[in-house]
């Protein structure tokens, strides 16, 4: 590294955290991509190293604490943001131009110049449910996965089956959001107090994820 990045990483460690653990350690994240963000500063554009994508403004499910219903259309408050990625045709002209984004840059910890390109690709949804748009997702974790891109996905993971599980296991990380501790608690604060066993059958699919893995 030169001398003006170790400059500026020393006056970094000044200012974030370094005592959480993994990837939310903020010093080790800066670290990992130093040479990306230094790029940046200098002008030099580069491919993000993560992006983020929500498939879906529709959800199975209506927790009573969910903010979807305050994140909608500029034009009509009640309606739902556009639902694009429900159609697989818009979903591969993503994950094309994904796998192709990619650019030379330099790296200042090894001093050579260096493809750069997307690393991480994470589907979740601030509004819906991203197993909503199935075919486009599986389609997506099968395509981006093959091309060495890491794949995560955030869920609620009622909606997952069986045949799904080949691909899921291609995931680098999936987090299904329980929130609950019974079935009874689940249905009064997730299901509008509908009687329906979601509970179980999550837990019954993370079993079986874990078996199959
Ligand atoms: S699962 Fe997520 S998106 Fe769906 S209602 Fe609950 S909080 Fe909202």
């Amino acid at each position: 590294m030169c001398v003006c990045g170790v400059l500026t990483m020393n006056r970094l460690k000044e200012v974030y955290r370094t005592d959480l653990p993994g990837r939310f350690n903020e010093m080790e994240m800066l670290d990992r991509h130093f040479s990306l963000i230094l790029n940046v500063f200098n002008g030099n554009i580069l491919p993000p190293y993560e992006i983020l994508i929500h498939t879906s403004s529709i959800c199975n499910l209506n927790c009573k604490w969910c903010i979807g219903g305050y994140v909608s259309s500029k034009e009509n408050k009640d309606a739902l943001l556009d639902n694009n990625l429900l159609k697989k045709e818009n979903m591969v002209k993503i994950v094309n131009s994904i796998i192709n984004y990619k650019k030379m840059g330099y790296d200042y910890k090894n001093n050579c110049n260096k493809e750069y390109k997307v690393e991480n690709v994470t589907f979740s949804g601030i509004t819906g449910e991203p197993l909503i748009a199935k075919d486009s997702i599986l389609y997506a974790i099968d395509e981006l996965s093959k091309h060495n891109i890491r794949v995560g996905i955030f869920t609620n993971g009622v909606l997952i089956n069986k045949a799904m599980y080949e691909t899921l296991l291609k995931l680098g990380y999936i987090l299904i959001s329980i929130d609950v501790g019974n079935s009874e608690t689940y249905n009064k604060l997730k299901c509008n107090g509908n009687d329906t066993n979601n509970f179980d059958t999550i837990l019954k699919n993370i079993e079986e994820i874990k078996e199959s893995k």
